[in-house]
């Protein structure tokens, strides 16, 4: 079995590769180029009901398989993701533009979820409390959902969609899979996968599809699909929260980020800069905990964006393919379009281009590394998402009123703040509002640390010992004795 893109074209139901009916196909381009480079089967409605009918059906047999054999499928797809790690990134690359080093880092990220849940598969544990009397018992265990319906974005192709489908599988749930329409490849990549590990057919099912609405419609609406997990935008988590009250479905909700980034004067400045060179431009800024305002304090402003400046700079772009490649292209026209104009709004308001502020010549998807200063709190990019490789700055003057500004939006994904005042750590980590605060650091996702927001950055955590807490209910047993 090989992992080349043109055995990537069919929906896996059932374990078996399957084409829509009609034979409907929709193009998957790869965005430094805009070529086309996989005609994708074009899922519709009937294909999520049997993929949603299969995975009910394997959900028994999986269920009941001692956790310490769901324990060997799982680390056995890690061990092949790795195995694989060069195909699967250069699929991740041309579908999703990224660069090379960045894909194979997202799927050794992606496989670390694996081999996390197959050793958390095995501690699942519960309990036995003290009964309300002498002739009783009282028992509490976790059972797996059941059937879940995983929806992913296309910014971590690999990653998103292998950490929700390592976590259910650990937990005893069958899923049924959505990826992007813009990277269905690596999500079906990792089927091919979980079938040479001799996955039972039907716990893993994906459904790549044009109609992400359709196909929302029929899990949101199924009595048969126990929950949803999402990662995307708030936007759309709030149409399938609401689309899922009929059936009472529990959720999960990954969602978009604003993430403050505060550069105190007491920071070490050379690590501040390659920490948000990290935070802002991995992926070309198209990250949910990307970096999307820097605060810097006022009396190292000017040092610091020097500084930054030149690291700026020295970020090369172009193609994910090339090796020399730090920034690909934007996923397609419309983020093109929205960065652009953010740029544009900015400046128009009173902010300056230090760097960039435009298309780079390297193709049509692709804007140059942006580095903009004299940005207020007021401005539309201190409130929107850029998801794009803008940096702007706000110069700020003191601890309470960086706080009160970093708390000021509606997200709570991440946060980050350099600083080298003990106190000062404490006090900031206690008040910013986020699920992940990231101290003197860029990076703030490992398979051992719970991910994931607060406020409108949604709810529900992955990875880490409390990532199975999503997949699981709580059952508790009254024994009589007499
Ligand atoms: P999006 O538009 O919300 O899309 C995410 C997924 O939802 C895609 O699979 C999309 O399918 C699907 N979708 C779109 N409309 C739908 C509908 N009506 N019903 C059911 N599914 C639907 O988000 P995006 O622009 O692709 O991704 C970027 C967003 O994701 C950003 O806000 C980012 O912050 C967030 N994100 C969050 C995390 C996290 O862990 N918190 C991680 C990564 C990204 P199509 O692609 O086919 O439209």
């Amino acid at each position: 079995m090989t992992l080349e893109i043109n055995t990537l074209s069919k929906a896996y139901i059932n374990g078996a590769w399957v084409s829509a009916a009609g034979g409907a196909l929709f193009d998957v381009s790869n965005p430094a180029t805009e070529e086309t480079l996989a005609q994708v089967t074009n899922c519709g409605t009937d294909e999520a009901r049997s993929a949603i009918a299969a995975a009910k059906s394997a959900f028994p047999g999986w269920a009941a398989l001692p956790a310490s054999e769901r324990a060997k499928f799982l680390r056995r797809i890690g061990d092949l993701m790795i195995d694989n790690l060069e195909a699967l990134s250069e699929i991740l690359t041309l579908e999703n533009g990224k660069p090379l080093a960045e894909a194979r880092g997202e799927i050794q990220y992606g496989a670390s979820y694996f081999h996390w849940f197959s050793e958390e598969s095995t501690r699942v544990y519960g309990d036995i409390v003290p009964p309300a009397s002498a002739e009783s018992r009282i028992l509490i265990r976790h059972a797996p959902i059941g059937v879940c319906a995983v929806i992913t974005p296309w910014n971590f192709p690999n990653a998103m969609i292998a950490r929700k489908i390592a976590a259910a599988l650990a937990a005893g749930c069958t899923l049924v899979g959505k990826p992007a329409e813009d990277t269905p490849l690596s999500a079906l990549a990792i089927c091919k996968l979980a079938e040479m590990a001799g996955l039972p057919k039907g716990v893993l099912n994906i459904v790549p599809t044009e109609h992400a609405a359709a196909i929302g419609g029929v899990f949101t609406s199924s009595r048969d699909v126990k929950k949803i997990s999402f990662t995307g935008s708030t936007q759309i988590g709030r149409l399938l929260y609401e689309k899922s009250a009929p059936t009472l479905k529990r959720l999960s909700m990954e969602l978009g980020g604003n993430a403050p980034f505060i550069v105190f004067e007491d920071a070490d400045l050379e690590a501040a800069v390659k920490g948000l060179m990290l935070a802002k431009f991995r992926n070309a800024g198209q990250t949910c905990v990307c970096a999307n305002r820097v605060f810097v304090h006022a009396d190292i402003v000017e040092r610091f964006t020097e500084a930054l400046s030149r690291a700026v700079r020295g970020l090369i772009v172009g193609p994910g393919q090339d090796d020399t490649s730090m920034i690909g292209p934007l996923i397609n026209k419309s983020a093109l379009h929205k960065v652009s104009a953010l740029v544009d709004r900015t400046v128009a308001a009173g902010g300056k281009i230090v760097e960039g502020g435009r298309q780079h010549d390297c193709g049509s998807l692709f804007y140059q590394p942006t580095l903009l200063t004299g940005v207020t709190t007021d401005m539309a990019i201190s409130s929107e998402e850029i998801f794009g490789p803008v940096l702007p700055i706000i110069s700020f003057d003191t601890e309470e009123e960086v706080i009160q500004a970093a708390n000021s939006t509606e997200y709570g994904l991440a946060a980050y703040f350099y600083t080298q005042d003990l106190a000062r750590t404490w006090r900031l980590a206690e008040a910013l509002e986020y699920g992940m605060v990231g101290t003197n650091t860029g990076a703030i996702s490992h398979a051992s640390a719970p991910f994931g927001g607060v406020k409108q950055s949604g709810f529900g955590r992955e990875g880490s010992k409390y990532g199975l807490d999503d997949y699981l209910d709580l059952k508790v047993q009254h024994i009589g004795l007499n």
